[in-house]
């Protein structure tokens, strides 16, 4: 629709969301038509970007909504085949349009649409999933800095795997040594990084499918090194801590403990909390690779709890990297709200 202010002049055109708290999404800044070839030209820049940070790759995000200029629209790209988000009701409404776009740009095999994420709700529209393009194996893979990662992309968490962590992943291979611990760890993605530099990794997931694809990447990779342990985090730090164990190198990316403002206060009291055991439990120049994808958590209070559990866990802690989500995730400047996840990597002193 065309926004207009209360002189009658036209301040662009938007997607209207009748159902949400967000009602407009902004596409134009003036009356440039909203037609396909917008579309096109959008989902093109997208892609060029994408071309040119991971040149000869095929997996990361390839539409980030607002900050590709698609609001409503989230598409990640797992080699042949596309996991796509329709998540307002614009969108939604373009879906075979916009299928039919990116199929072309991307010449896949398969879309995949994973439209079950909790946001559909706040507009209005119901979850969905299902292959809406061509066809899907049960099992697709790719490749992931000199890894092979096997993922369900109908079944999967998110739409099959955390982009969002990719770059992290590795970063985190080029730190781990000793032994490691990779808490919250879904299909691996920590710790089968890890599992080439350091001597044995242990990734823990409560989820009995997530600890079965862990199982199931690093047996295809030939990692020997690593074991899965399904277990809850929260006890599993605690019973390490009481053993008086001691690792090396620990990740911690858990699930958003603040999924909204008023969870905010209990989320940093759930961030605070693994981070002091991982930090009871690193060596004396252990590295903590911690993450927090709570929006409601910025980077400010999440230095604020990292500092107080290294307070209360008598440790003294060097920062070395603040880290955020991978490239292909960009962050539109005067849009704070596209910036959510940290990822700090930090070195315990003594
Ligand atoms: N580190 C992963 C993404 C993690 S998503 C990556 O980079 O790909 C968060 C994971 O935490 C999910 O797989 C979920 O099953 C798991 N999880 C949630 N609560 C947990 C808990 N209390 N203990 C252990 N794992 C938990």
């Amino acid at each position: 629709m065309l926004v207009r202010d209360p002189d009658g002049r036209a301040l662009g055109r938007a997607f209207w969301s009748e159902h949400s708290q967000i009602s407009l999404r902004r596409l134009t800044g003036d009356e440039q038509p909203v037609d396909a070839s917008l579309f096109a030209a959008r989902i093109d820049a997208a892609a060029a970007l994408r071309e040119q940070l991971y040149p000869g790759e095929t997996l990361y995000r390839a539409v980030h909504g607002e900050a590709d200029g698609l609001p409503g629209l989230v598409v990640d790209r797992y080699g042949d085949w596309l996991s796509v988000q329709f998540l307002v009701p614009g969108t939604e409404r373009l879906r075979d349009q916009l299928v039919a776009q990116l199929a072309e740009r991307f010449g896949c095999r398969g879309v995949v649409n994973r439209s079950d994420a909790g946001v559909r709700r706040l507009e209005g529209l119901p979850a969905e999933r299902g292959v809406i393009h061509g066809e899907l194996p049960a099992e697709v893979l790719v490749r992931e800095g000199g890894l092979e990662l096997g993922l369900d992309l109908l079944a999967g968490q998110k739409t099959g795997a955390f982009l969002d962590q990719r770059e992290n992943h590795l970063a985190a291979g080029r730190y781990a040594r000793g032994r490691a611990l990779d808490c919250f760890s879904y299909a691996g993605g920590f710790a089968l990084q890890m599992a080439g530099q350091a001597d044995h990794v242990t990734a823990l997931d409560v989820s009995a499918e997530a600890c079965a694809l862990i199982e199931a990447n690093a047996a295809r990779n030939g990692l020997g090194n690593l074991t899965a342990v399904c277990a809850n985090a929260f006890d599993f730090l605690r019973a390490e801590v009481e053993a008086g164990s001691r690792y090396d190198t620990i990740v911690l990316d858990p699930p958003a403990f603040a999924k909204h403002k008023g969870a905010r206060a209990a989320g940093l009291r759930g961030y605070k909390e693994i981070n002091l055991r991982a930090l009871q439990l690193l060596v004396p120049g252990g590295i903590l690779i911690t993450a927090s994808c709570s929006y409601h958590v910025d980077e400010p209070s999440f230095g604020e709890m990292l500092a107080e559990a290294a307070r209360d866990a008598r440790r003294r802690v060097q920062v070395l990297e603040r880290r955020g989500a991978a490239r292909d995730h960009p962050v539109l400047l005067g849009m704070p709200e596209s910036r959510y996840l940290k990822c700090w990597i930090v070195r315990v002193l003594d």
